[in-house]
């Protein structure tokens, strides 16, 4: 079929198979596991996936490629694919007695960040999830207190995940070529969250408003939140930056008052 790729969609199409062999090995399938794939697209991952795991939903906004999905792969029983905007699907509802869902997708560029955390409200039924990501975000992700890259999105996610960077994905492995450099990450939820949050909507927005100008010390980007009485009795010293602040800090803080 000729599919021309669909910019709104952020369709990329992968075409690098040692890409694919590399995203395998990282994987370990086992023929237990319940796959969920996310933009399969024109089946890049799906084909291999199937030929491997007992299980697999795959949840596809674009109508015309869910039809030359349900034409690729017509004979295989093991698959189902839903048409849908993976924003709003509820992937609970994927889920058979107390198994949890292993999640993968070449993800589109635009939606990723929602996406996660939509995917992070079902986290009790997520084993794992690997992203193809744009490598900025992947870097974001995977960031500790202290580096540039470290921001809310690397607090936010270490609360629900720990996240690995796996491996760099250049543009010309794609077809359009893309204009950023790719990556894959591994997101593995905690077992039990590595901090306790009296909150979660004060903690999001305490990490929020201490980011949204980072240059600034805490006593200035929190004032409207916390006084400078209030930070120092967690032992923080409101002279320092978001960045220097870990999750325990953030926590320590949300849970203030
Ligand atoms: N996995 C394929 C395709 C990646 S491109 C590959 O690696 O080649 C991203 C895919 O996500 C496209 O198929 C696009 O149609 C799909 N997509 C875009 N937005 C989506 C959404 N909101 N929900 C589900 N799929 C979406």
């Amino acid at each position: 079929m000729q599919h021309k790729a669909r910019k709104r969609f952020g369709q990329n199409f992968l075409q690098d198979t040692s890409v694919v062999s590399e995203i395998l090995a990282h994987i370990q399938i086992k023929k237990v596991d319940h796959w969920v794939e996310i933009g399969a697209g024109m089946g890049a991952l799906t084909a291999p996936l199937l030929d491997q795991a007992q299980t697999l939903d795959v949840v596809e906004l674009d109508r015309d490629l869910v039809a030359f999905l349900q034409q690729k792969f017509a004979d295989k029983q093991q698959l189902r694919i839903y048409s849908a905007d993976a924003l709003k699907f509820d992937f609970a509802s994927l889920v058979n007695y107390s198994e949890q869902l292993r999640i993968i997708g070449n993800l589109p560029y635009n939606i990723s960040t929602p996406l996660m955390f939509h995917l992070l409200t079902n986290v009790k039924h997520i084993q794992d999830m690997h992203f193809m990501l744009q490598k900025e975000v992947v870097e974001r992700l995977c960031a500790s207190a202290g580096s540039k890259k470290y921001g809310r999105l690397s607090v936010m996610m270490a609360y629900f995940c720990s996240a690995e960077f796996l491996f760099d994905v250049p543009p010309e492995s794609f077809d359009p070529i893309p204009k950023v450099m790719s990556a894959i990450v591994c997101l593995t939820p905690h077992l039990k969250p590595p901090v306790s949050i009296n909150d979660f909507s004060h903690f999001e927005q305490i990490v929020k408003h201490a980011f949204s100008q980072r240059r600034k010390t805490i006593r200035n980007s929190l004032s409207k939140l916390l006084t400078s009485e209030q930070i120092l009795t967690v032992g923080i010293n409101p002279s320092l930056r978001a960045e220097n602040l870990s999750l325990d800090d953030f926590a320590r803080l949300s849970n203030l008052g």
